[in-house]
């Protein structure tokens, strides 16, 4: 299962993600995971991703895709993968395609829509600014980060469609009613 999840920030796919793992054994690879921990180690490509990270824009795509590439790469993702917040924009999108055929992969199988309305993402957002203290998790940033998603990402559900990948999930409810959603719509 190669499998992409698309929803706003807030809308779950870190947690589902998670469950997705160790439902189908298969790796998930979140590129704002990758980009924390390297703005936490400090390497140079954290130095490069922070600003646009703290004011809630999009990284450079030559970052972002270049961290996918190689991790796509990597025996564990092999026979399958989940990816979280990769594609952003459609640029990228393109790429992954790309990738998957000159890394001699299956293209995707499914691209998982999340939806949940903006209103519930902006608390989700502040309860968890409140919890775990993000740099990126500020009312005005979440804003921005909403309207990044709107204007670049949301676009992607065309690009899946029209690859008739899309598969859409209530995103508002218990996280195991949530994810029994997903299990029975990638059925
Ligand atoms: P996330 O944890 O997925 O919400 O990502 C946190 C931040 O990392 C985003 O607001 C972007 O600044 C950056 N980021 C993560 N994934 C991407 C991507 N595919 N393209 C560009 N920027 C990204």
């Amino acid at each position: 299962m190669r499998m992409v999840l698309l929803g706003a920030p807030g809308s779950g796919k870190g947690t589902q993600g998670e469950k997705l793992v160790a439902h189908f054994g298969i790796p998930k690879i979140s590129t704002g995971d990758a980009l924390r921990a390297a703005v936490a180690a400090g390497t140079e490509l954290g130095r490069k991703a922070k600003s646009a990270m703290d004011a809630g824009q999009l990284v450079a795509n030559e970052i972002v895709i270049g961290i996918v590439e190689e991790r796509l790469g990597q025996p564990d993702a092999q026979k399958g993968f989940i990816l979280d917040g990769f594609p952003r924009n459609t640029a990228q999108a393109r790429v992954l395609d790309e990738m998957l055929v000159r890394l001699g992969q299956p293209p995707i199988d499914k691209a998982v829509h999340l939806a949940v309305d903006d209103e519930e993402i902006i608390q989700r957002l502040l309860d968890r600014a409140q919890k775990e203290g993000r740099a990126d998790d500020k009312e005005d940033v979440i804003r921005h980060r909403i309207k990044v998603y709107n204007d670049e990402t949301h676009p992607l559900l065309d690009y899946y469609a029209a690859q008739h990948k899309v598969v859409k999930v209530d995103g508002v409810g218990s996280l195991d009613d949530i994810f029994q959603r997903i299990l029975k719509a990638l059925k």
